[in-house]
C-alpha cells in the first residue's frame, strides 16, 4: 500500500488517513498557499507500527523516494554539511488533540551542518547565534520526546545557564551560550538515555518518526481521548515538513491566529504574535505575545498576505479556521490550519453568520452546533444583581460560571474532586500534564496566555469554563497562593467564582442565575428581544424542527413538570411514573394496602388511593391537553413504599409486648416481601397480577380523569403502559381487565374516552417475542434503562462504584451503558423488537423512554431505527430536538 503522501497528492477529505493537519496541509498547498514542502505518513503505516512494534514492508523506501523528492525539490539534502535541509517530525490525527502528541523540529542539526546553517543564516553573530540556537532546541526536542529524558533536566540547564550570566532572558543568551548547551545536552542525553545523541540525519528523522507513532499511547492521550471519545485504534499520521525559522532575527517570527473570535463568533483579528521565536514558544508561554494586530505594525506585508490567507480559508473551509503561521525573514509560510475549535456560543452565532454570508446552507447549519453545545448554552450564570467582589479580570476563554475552592495543582484538584469537593484549578499556565486536573475542576483560571493558550483551547473543547491570562494575579504554585491588586490573597482552599464568559474573577461564591437561553426557552424571552445567540438558538432550532423526523416527549410526573416540558417543546408525556404518587402522606394507604386481610380491607384501601390518583391524573391531562400522555401503571416493588426492614425489626423488639399489633403485622408483611434481588422480583405487571385490585384501580383513576377533562371541554389523551412485560400472556391478562375498566367507566360517566393499552420493552425475553407481544399492545416504549440492566446482567445502582472507572479504563465501553445506547446490544434488541413488533401490527407506535432518550448519539439511533418519538427529562428536550433534526439532515 501507499504509506506515504507528498502534500501536493493529499486533500482534506483524507483526515482518516492522513490525520487532520496532514490532509489541511495539503489541501493549503493545493490552494496554492505558502507552504512549506513535504510528506505526510499515513494512519495506516502507524496502525502497523503500534500493532507489530515494526514499521510496515515498503515504508523505510517509500520515505527514502519522498525524502529524495524534497531533497530535489529543495535543492539541498536533509543534514547537508554545507546547506542542510531540516525537517520537522509532527504528528496529527483525524481528531485534533492539542498538544497531546509530539512533534521534534530541526531535524537535520548534527555538529557539522550546524556550521552550514550558521553560513546560509548570514553568518556572523547572528548566524552563530541562530545555528546554535536551533540545535540545542533538536536536542532538548528529541531528548525528551524521542529518547524519553525528563525534559525538567533540559529545563534546569537552560536555568541554570541563564541565571549564570545574570539574566532571565532567552534572548540575552549569545552562540557561545548556546554551543555551550548543546554540549550540555548531549551530556544529559548520554547519561540518561545511555546513547549519544544520533548524528546521522536519517537515523534522527527515523527515530522521530517511531517516537511520533508511539506518542499515540502516551498516558495523556489516552486520557484525552478518553474525555472527548476518540477512538483509541485510530493512531496518528507523521508529518515531515521542511522547517521555516521563526528566530532569524526580529523580521522573523511565528504566530497562531483565528479567522473569527471563538468565543463569539465575532469577525476581526484574533491570535498572538511573537517575534524571533520558533513554533511552540507561543503556546508554551515562554515571552509574552503580542496581539496579531501588532503585526501590522512590525511586518505590513506579511499581514496583508496573512489576511488574504484567512479570508481565502474561511471561503474555502466555510468555517471557523485556525492557523499556524510563520514568518521567516519578511517571507509568510502557513503550517497548519484547521476547522477550529470554539464555544458552544460561537458555535451557533457562527452558523447563523455563514447562512447570512451564504457560505452554507439552513441544513447545513444544524449540522455545524451540537445537542452537547446546545445543553452548555442552557447552563446557568452568575447573577448579574448580586453583590460580589471582582479581585482581577482576565480573558473570557470558555464560558460558564464557575464556583469552587482554589486549588494550585492537578494533583489537588483530582483529589478534592473525589471527595466531592467543586474546585477551580488555578495555574500560571497549564500543560498537558494538568489536563486530570482540569477535567476534575468546575473551572480553570491561569494568569498567562491568551485565547490560544493551552489552557484556553483545551478548557473550550472540553466545554469547561476558563479565564486565562489573568495577568495581574500572582500565582504562587509553591506555595498554594495568589496575590491579586490591593493586596487580596487566596489561599488554597478559599473559594472564588470565575465567570468565563467575561473573563471576570471574584472573590467568595457568587450565586447564579438562568441563562437567556433557557428564558428563550421557557418562553419567557421572545427571540426578537434577545441578544445574538438567543436569535441564533431561534433560527437552528426552527429548522431542526422542520426537519426531524422523530416526536420529542418529555419524561414527567406531576403538572409543574408536564407545562415546563411543553414550554420546551415536548409534544406529549412518554413515560408518566406513578409511583411518585404512593410517596410522603399516601404511604400510609399503601401500607393499609399491603396489610389488607379481607376483600373488603383491601377494596377500602385501594378506594382511598384512586381519588388522589385521579387529581393527579386530571392536573396531567390539563397541562399536556391535545397531546399524548403516556401514564405507566406502578412498576417497583411494594416494599419500597413500606419501612425499612431492619429499622421496623429494630423498633418492634425495642418496644417488646408494648410494640402495636398493627407494627406487628407491618413487620410480617415487610418480611413477607423482602427479596434478595428487588430488581428482578415482584414489581410491575407481576403486582398488577398479585395484586387484586391495584392495576383497575389506576386504570379507573386515569380513565374518570380523563372523563372528567374531557366533559370540562379538555382533549385528554391517555395511552396506558403496562410496565416489565416479559410473554404476551401477561399483558393480555391485564389489557383485558383495563378494557372491561375503561368500558365501564365510560358507561358511568357517559363520556367516552379512547385509551391506547401498550406496554414497555425492558426485558429481553419482551425484545425477542415482540411480535408475540404486538398482537396485545398498542404500542411499545422501550425502557432501555432496564433494558441495558437486563441485557447486560448488572445493576445499574451498583456498577458505578463497584467497577465502571475500570471498564472505562480498559476500553471495555467507551462510554457507559446507561448514559450512550449501547447499540450492539441493547441496540440490536431494539432493532428486533421494532421491526417483529411492526410485522404484526404495522401502525404499532414505538418511542424510548429511558435516560437515553436525551442522549445524542442514541437520538441518532432512535431515527436510525425508525422510532417515533424519543422521551427525555424537561430539560433536554431542545438538546433531542436538536439532535433530532441533525439526525435527519
Ligand atoms: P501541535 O500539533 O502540537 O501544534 P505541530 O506539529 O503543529 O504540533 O508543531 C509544533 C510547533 O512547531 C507549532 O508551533 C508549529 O508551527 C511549529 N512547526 C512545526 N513544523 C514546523 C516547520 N516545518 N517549520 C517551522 N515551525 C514548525
Ligand atoms: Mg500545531
Ligand atoms: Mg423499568
Amino acid at each position: 500500500p501507499k504509506y506515504v503522501y507528498d502534500f501536493n497528492e493529499g486533500n482534506k477529505d483524507l483526515k482518516d488517513l492522513l490525520g487532520g493537519k496532514g490532509a489541511n496541509l495539503a489541501e493549503m498547498t493545493n490552494l496554492g498557499l505558502p507552504v512549506p514542502p513535504g510528506f505526510t505518513i499515513t494512519t495506516q503505516a502507524c496502525r502497523h507500527y503500534l500493532e507489530h512494534g515494526t514499521v510496515p514492508d515498503g515504508l523505510q523506501e517509500q520515505v527514502d523516494e519522498h525524502l529524495a523528492a524534497l531533497e530535489k525539490q529543495m535543492g539541498k539534502r536533509l543534514g547537508q554539511a554545507d546547506d542542510p535541509l531540516l525537517v520537522s517530525v509532527r504528528s496529527g490525527a483525524k481528531f485534533s488533540m492539542p498538544g497531546m502528541m509530539e512533534t521534534v523540529l530541526n531535524i537535520g542539526l548534527n555538529d557539522d551542518s550546524v556550521h552550514g546553517l550558521a553560513t546560509v543564516a548570514g553568518g556572523g553573530a547572528d548566524g552563530e547565534r541562530f545555528a546554535w540556537d536551533s540545535y540545542r532546541r533538536l536536542v532538548q526536542m528529541f531528548g525528551k520526546t524521542v529518547l524519553g529524558i525528563d525534559g525538567e533536566l533540559f529545563e534546569d540547564a537552560l536555568d541554570d545557564l541563564k541565571r549564570a550570566k545574570g539574566t532571565d532572558s532567552d534572548l540575552a543568551l549569545e552562540a557561545g551560550d548556546f554551543r555551550a548547551l548543546v554540549g550540555a545536552y548531549k551530556e544529559i542525553v548520554r547519561e540518561h538515555a545511555g546513547r549519544e545523541f544520533p548524528t546521522d540525519p536519517r537515523e534522527q528523522m527515523e527515530l522521530a518518526v517511531k517516537a511520533v507513532f508511539e506518542s499515540w499511547n502516551a498516558d495523556r492521550a489516552i486520557l484525552y481521548r478518553r474525555q472527548e471519545r476518540i477512538p483509541a485504534d485510530l493512531g496518528t499520521a507523521v508529518n515531515v515538513c521542511s522547517m521555516v525559522f521563526g528566530n532569524l532575527g526580529m523580521d522573523s517570527g511565528t504566530g497562531v491566529a483565528f479567522t473569527r473570535d471563538p468565543a463569539t463568533g465575532q469577525q476581526g483579528i484574533y491570535g498572538d504574535y511573537l517575534q524571533n521565536a520558533q513554533g511552540e514558544d507561543v503556546v508554551a508561554g515562554i515571552r509574552n505575545t503580542v496581539p496579531l494586530t501588532e503585526l501590522e505594525r512590525i511586518d505590513k506585508k506579511s499581514y496583508d498576505e496573512l489576511l488574504a490567507i484567512m479570508a481565502t480559508l474561511e471561503n474555502h473551509y466555510r468555517d471557523l479556521c485556525d492557523i499556524e503561521f510563520t514568518i521567516e525573514r519578511g517571507k509568510l509560510w502557513m503550517l497548519q490550519t484547521r476547522v477550529g475549535k470554539r464555544t458552544a456560543g460561537a458555535a451557533f452565532c457562527i452558523a447563523t453568520q455563514l447562512v447570512d454570508q451564504g457560505l452554507i446552507g439552513q441544513d447545513e447549519a444544524v449540522t455545524r452546533v451540537t445537542g452537547a453545545q446546545l445543553a452548555q448554552l442552557m447552563f446557568p450564570r452568575f447573577d448579574e444583581s448580586a453583590d460580589r467582589r471582582q479581585i482581577a479580570r482576565g480573558m473570557n476563554a470558555s464560558p460558564g460560571a464557575a464556583v469552587g475552592r482554589a486549588v494550585f495543582s492537578s494533583e489537588r484538584a483530582v483529589e478534592a474532586a473525589g471527595r466531592g469537593e467543586a474546585v477551580i484549578l488555578v495555574r500560571r499556565e497549564t500543560n498537558p500534564d494538568d489536563l486530570a486536573g482540569m477535567v476534575a475542576a468546575q473551572g480553570v483560571l491561569t494568569s498567562r496566555g491568551g485565547k490560544t493558550s493551552h489552557a484556553a483551547v483545551v478548557a473550550r473543547g472540553m466545554g469547561k469554563t476558563c479565564v486565562c491570562g489573568a495577568e495581574e494575579l500572582d500565582v504562587d504554585v509553591r506555595a498554594g497562593r495568589f496575590t491579586a491588586p490591593g493586596g487580596v490573597v487566596v489561599e488554597e482552599g478559599d473559594v472564588i467564582s470565575i465567570d468565563g464568559s467575561t473573563g471576570a474573577v471574584y472573590l467568595g461564591e457568587v450565586p447564579v442565575v438562568n441563562s437567556p437561553v433557557v428564558e428563550y426557552f421557557e418562553g419567557s424571552l421572545a427571540a426578537a428581544d434577545g441578544d445574538e445567540l438567543v436569535k441564533a438558538v431561534d433560527r437552528i432550532m426552527a429548522c431542526a424542527d422542520e426537519k426531524r423526523a422523530l416526536r420529542v416527549r418529555a419524561n414527567a410526573d406531576n403538572p409543574e413538570d408536564a407545562a415546563r416540558a411543553r414550554r420546551f417543546g415536548a409534544e406529549g408525556i412518554g413515560l408518566c411514573r406513578t409511583e411518585h404518587m404512593f410517596l410522603g402522606d399516601r404511604r400510609r394507604l399503601v401500607e393499609a394496602l399491603v396489610l389488607a386481610e379481607t376483600e373488603e380491607e383491601r377494596q377500602r384501601a385501594l378506594d382511598a388511593l384512586e381519588p388522589l390518583q385521579r387529581q393527579d391524573f386530571a392536573g396531567i391531562f390539563e397541562a399536556m391537553d391535545g397531546l399524548p400522555v403516556t401514564i405507566r401503571l406502578i412498576d417497583p416493588p411494594l416494599h419500597e413504599f413500606l419501612p425499612d426492614l431492619t429499622e421496623l425489626s429494630v423498633q418492634v423488639a425495642v418496644a417488646g409486648n408494648d410494640a402495636t399489633p398493627q407494627d406487628r403485622r407491618l413487620l410480617e408483611a415487610v418480611r413477607r416481601l423482602h427479596e434478595q434481588n428487588p430488581m428482578l422480583g415482584l414489581r410491575g405487571v407481576r403486582l398488577g397480577l398479585v395484586i387484586p385490585g391495584l392495576f383497575a384501580m389506576q386504570v379507573r383513576a386515569i380513565a374518570e380523569a380523563a372523563a372528567e377533562r374531557r366533559r370540562a371541554g379538555g382533549d385528554p389523551r391517555p395511552e396506558i403502559m403496562i410496565p416489565l412485560v416479559g410473554a404476551v400472556q401477561e399483558l393480555e391478562a391485564v389489557r383485558e381487565e383495563a378494557r372491561q375498566i375503561l368500558a365501564q367507566v365510560g358507561r358511568e360517566t357517559g363520556v367516552d374516552v379512547p385509551a391506547m393499552i401498550g406496554t414497555m420493552i425492558e426485558l429481553p425475553r419482551a425484545a425477542l417475542t415482540a411480535g408475540q407481544i404486538a398482537e396485545a399492545a398498542e404500542f411499545f416504549s422501550f425502557g432501555t434503562n432496564d433494558l441495558t440492566q437486563t441485557t447486560w446482567g448488572f445493576s445499574r445502582d451498583d456498577v458505578e462504584a463497584a467497577f465502571f472507572g475500570r471498564y472505562l479504563e480498559l476500553g471495555i465501553f467507551g462510554a457507559s451503558p446507561f448514559e450512550t445506547l449501547d447499540r450492539d446490544g441493547v441496540g440490536r434488541l431494539i432493532r428486533i423488537a421494532a421491526e417483529e413488533g411492526r410485522r404484526t401490527r404495522p401502525d404499532l407506535k414505538l418511542g424510548i423512554c429511558g435516560e437515553h432518550g436525551g442522549d445524542p448519539d442514541s437520538v441518532h439511533f432512535c431515527h436510525e431505527v425508525g422510532l417515533d418519538y424519543v422521551s427525555c427529562s424537561p430539560f433536554r428536550i431542545p438538546v433531542a430536538r436538536l439532535e433530532a433534526g441533525r439526525a435527519a439532515i
